[in-house]
């Protein structure tokens, strides 16, 4: 999934970035406030990891600024301080969940999942697709009782395809979803992908909407 890390520390913005990226993810790391505002105004995230203490606009400015304009973008707010009223002040203002620096990437990267299964109103930490499981946390999959092996690429897409089951995505969505700034797209990446995980999976497992983009799983009702 894309996200947005929001830190002034080189040296922790730097860890975050590559450790969450090591567990699958597409990164952006911007290193205050003001540029975190135009980060989030162009693009799309499944979460955001917030400092509260940045340059030019503070992390609860941005988070009421954010949530002032109705933006339900899962935040995660990390920081050195570790007081009872800033955690009051960061959960009041619209964060859905805290840690508290030092942290353990693994943890930082589990409460992601977990902010982000919340949102998109899949509560189980599987999701599930017709025959098509897959386990974000342990990042596997399996069609029936047959474990597949995928790219982080096609995991990624899949993942997404998998929350929205019943939605159609754009390849622009997709392509969102799948690469942060400064990571080459080709033009086709996303039509590779999808032709790879239908060769792993069940040719039907993926439909292509004509025009639009891609659906797993039943069309919703409009
Ligand atoms: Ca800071």
């Amino acid at each position: 999934m894309r996200i947005l890390v929001v830190e002034d520390d080189t040296l922790l913005g730097h860890a975050v970035q590559a450790g969450l990226r090591e567990l699958g993810n597409a990164v952006d790391w911007v290193s205050d406030g003001m540029a975190a505002e135009r980060a989030l105004r162009a693009e799309t995230y499944a979460a955001i990891v917030l400092d509260l203490g940045l340059p030019r606009l503070s992390g609860l400015d941005l988070l009421r600024t954010l949530r002032a304009r109705k933006d339900s973008t899962p935040v995660l707010i990390l920081t050195a301080r570790d007081t009872v009223e800033d955690r009051i002040q960061g959960l009041d203002a619209g964060a859905d969940d805290y840690l508290v620096k030092p942290f353990d990437m693994g943890e930082l990267g589990a409460r992601l999942r977990a902010l982000v299964r919340r949102a998109s109103g899949a509560p189980a930490p599987l999701l599930r697709v017709g025959d098509i499981t897959l386990d974000p946390a342990a990042r596997g999959v399996r069609h029936g009782d047959r474990p597949v092996e995928l790219s982080l690429r096609e995991f990624a897409l899949l993942e997404a395809l998998m929350r929205n089951a019943g939605r159609v995505l754009t390849r622009a969505q997709l392509e969102q979803a799948l690469y942060a700034w400064g990571q080459e797209v080709e033009s086709n990446a996303v039509e590779v992908h999808v032709h790879h995980l239908r060769r792993k999976l069940d040719p039907a497992a993926i439909r292509t909407v004509r025009g639009v983009g891609y659906l797993m799983g039943r069309a919703e009702q409009v």
